[in-house]
């Protein structure tokens, strides 16, 4: 598994999603489990889980109960009636398998104690009517094969054999906390990312044993709050986009995506029309966009932008027209991706109903629009929303994410179902996750921050996004070139500036995003959707204080950059410059060490130490560099 240095890989056409929907937070906690138990704790885990269930296997076989599996790890497979055994078993709060109606499913986990396999000896007991011997088990024998068990050695790493006391652990992640440039620090304006605060107060649930301590395939009685919570939520988003029902299993903003398309599909399909398969995609659009199409198993035409990279109104009209026979759907992204509303967006909308396609609106950034506008009032069929972008859920390594999909009553029969616990509409597609209502212990995020807010709250919050980013326009219109904007002159929630012209001076973006780090900022997003240009999202999350900061410190590059003096353009080249650069006893830097840790006053306050210099770009994204041990001592591994 490799966490990658940089957060952001658009890349236009070939993106993948957020790293928060790769799961990361949940990777880092097993991960983090690993480094605590070492291979010898896990060990132990292990072994003591098996005989637990070896022990409860033999207290079930005394009670003339048969157990099918002749070799399993944790789970035993009983032969009993099944209704029986339920009945006493709910009674008891206790939850197993139901295979059919005569075989049932248990589970040990390393939590299961001796008062719990004795629970559960005891729910058998009274099924069966008679008391299992009291004697006590002697466990000798492995019911794992011997031909599969594990020789080799595991987990050798250093890192997985150092820290197993919490004090120790604690420091580790500590010491790793502060390699990263996060949140906590300062504002991360990711354009297109929507960095914004995952409030204390959100978040704080999740940790709530009620919440965090139930199987997401518990019989749907016993978990009410989760409905009751789940439901509200489809009924706050459905507000929101306007449309008429929401299905909260997808994981990802791309996912989403992909759940929408299939639901389109599976429309044309119920109308008999099975050929329309083509998808219409602006060549401004969401690298995951035109991917989502082909695994939905469309066919990706793409639409040209001009200049103001708006979406060419005739290019969309001729291609709408030459595909109307198969035309399947337009996916579009409101606002733009270049950060813009289209004005003529109703017009679109309406010549792809025209042709009997249907109207896909990646919601990913509904941070503009929340309040203000919707997506059925511009015409869409069914869009996505990032939850964890818009409705706080936090993201960028942590996650997991939500990405519903919100539709209009023609489709509501077509959103997915879940082969156990029934979910979605009457004509529903096949599941989109394995949970039926996906990562929804995070949902309580989302519907925290939509019920503290209130609808005036969320209003609130779209326009301060929507004037925070002019805000940022205006203040740095004089120093940098603004590459989109509105027919009044004003952006969305995020701003694209164009760092192409400083190439006459052998400036890059790349240079600017790194010295960015000098000053104690996270780079905004490099080179999405323009190559060479930075996206600048700064949410409503941030106070004046914190966002005429970042504009000091963009204006002050600006002027390193302008100065064209050598010595400022090396500085820039050498950015980020970690402390032990800085306080090297060799300094021969034709600038003072000063001015390249120090650039302004504020930065002495709260000053962000790199631990590492430049990786490159596209060769360290496309080679692993790993922090481990040398690869000579694998050798013998
Ligand atoms: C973030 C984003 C996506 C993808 O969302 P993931 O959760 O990363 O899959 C899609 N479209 C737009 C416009 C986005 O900003």
């Amino acid at each position: 598994m490799a966490l990658q240095t940089r957060e952001q890989h658009i890349k236009r056409d070939r993106a993948t999603s957020n790293i928060c929907t790769a799961q990361v937070l949940l990777a880092v906690m097993a991960g983090m489990y690993a480094v605590y138990h070492g291979p010898k704790g896990l060990k132990v885990i292990a072994k003591n889980i098996h005989l637990n269930a070896v022990k409860l296997e033999k207290k079930l076989e005394d009670l003339g109960l048969k157990q099918l599996n002749r070799y399993y790890f944790d789970t035993l497979c009983v032969q009993a009636d099944a209704k029986i055994i339920k009945s006493i078993a709910e009674k008891d709060n206790v939850n197993f398998l139901y295979f059919d109606k005569h075989t049932i499913g248990i589970s040990i986990n390393e939590t299961t104690d001796d008062s719990s396999l004795l629970k559960i000896l005891n729910i058998f007991e009274q099924a069966v009517k008679q008391k299992s011997s009291s004697e006590k088990i002697e466990v000798d024998s492995f019911r794992i094969p011997v031909k599969q068990s594990r020789k080799s050695s595991f987990l050798t790493h250093k890192t997985f054999n150092t820290y197993h006391s919490e004090t120790a652990l604690m420091r580790y992640i500590k010491s790793l906390e502060r390699k990263d440039l996060a949140l906590n620090h300062s504002m991360i304006s990711l354009g297109s990312c929507t960095m914004k605060l995952n409030a204390a107060a959100e978040m704080l649930p999740l940790s709530w044993a009620k919440w965090s301590n139930i199987h997401p395939f518990v019989p749907i009685e016993q978990a009410a709050g989760y409905q009751f919570m789940l439901k509200s939520l489809e009924a706050q988003l459905n507000e929101i986009t306007g449309f008429a029902a929401t299905s909260l299993q997808p994981n990802s903003g791309a996912q989403g995506e992909y759940s929408g398309l299939m639901v389109i599909s599976a429309y044309h399909h119920s109308r008999g029309e099975q050929n329309r398969n083509i998808c219409l995609i602006p060549s401004s659009a969401h690298g995951t966009n035109p991917a989502s199409a082909v695994m939905a198993g469309m066919k990706v035409v793409v639409i040209k932008t001009d200049e103001m990279g708006n979406i060419d109104w005739l290019d969309i009209a001729q291609k709408a027209e030459e595909h109307k026979d198969n035309l399947a759907a337009l996916m579009i992204t409101y606002p733009s991706t270049h950060g813009v509303f289209e004005s003529n967006i109703r017009q679109i909308t309406k010549k792809i109903h025209d042709f009997g396609g249907q109207v896909y609106m990646d919601g990913a950034n509904m941070n503009a629009q929340v309040g203000l506008t919707s997506p059925a009032m511009i015409g869409a069929d069914v869009c996505h929303l990032n939850l964890h972008k818009t409705f706080a859920i936090p993201h960028g390594g942590g996650g997991p994410g939500v990405g519903p999909i919100c539709v209009a009553k023609h489709l509501e029969a077509f959103l997915p179902n879940n082969p156990l616990i029934k979910t979605g509409g009457e004509n529903a597609i096949s599941s989109i996750s394995g949970a039926p209502w996906g990562s929804a212990l995070v949902c309580l995020i989302s519907y925290g921050y939509i019920k503290m807010l209130g609808a005036s709250g969320l209003k609130r919050a779209t326009e301060i996004a929507i004037l925070n980013s002019n805000y940022i326009k205006k203040r740095l219109e004089g120093a940098y070139e603004i590459l989109f904007s509105g027919e009044n002159g004003r952006t969305a929630h995020e701003l694209i500036i164009d760092c192409r012209p400083f190439k006459k001076q052998n400036i890059e973006v790349v240079d600017i995003a790194k010295r960015l780090i000098d000053y104690g900022f996270h780079a905004p997003t490099v080179s999405f959707p323009v190559a060479g240009t930075m996206m600048i999202e700064p949410t409503e999350s941030e106070n004046l204080s914190e966002i005429d900061r970042f504009c000091d410190a963009m204006i002050s590059i600006r002027m390193e950059i302008g100065s064209n003096d050598d010595a400022d353009l090396a500085m820039l080249k050498n950015a980020p410059h970690t402390l032990q650069m800085i306080t090297c006893d060799h300094w021969n830097h034709p600038y003072s060490r000063q001015k390249a840790a120090f650039p302004l006053e504020f930065v002495k306050e709260n000053k962000f130490w790199p631990s590492v210099r430049r990786v490159d770009e596209t060769f360290g994204d496309r080679n692993l560099i790993c922090s481990c041990e040398p690869v000579e001592n694998y050798i013998n591994a």
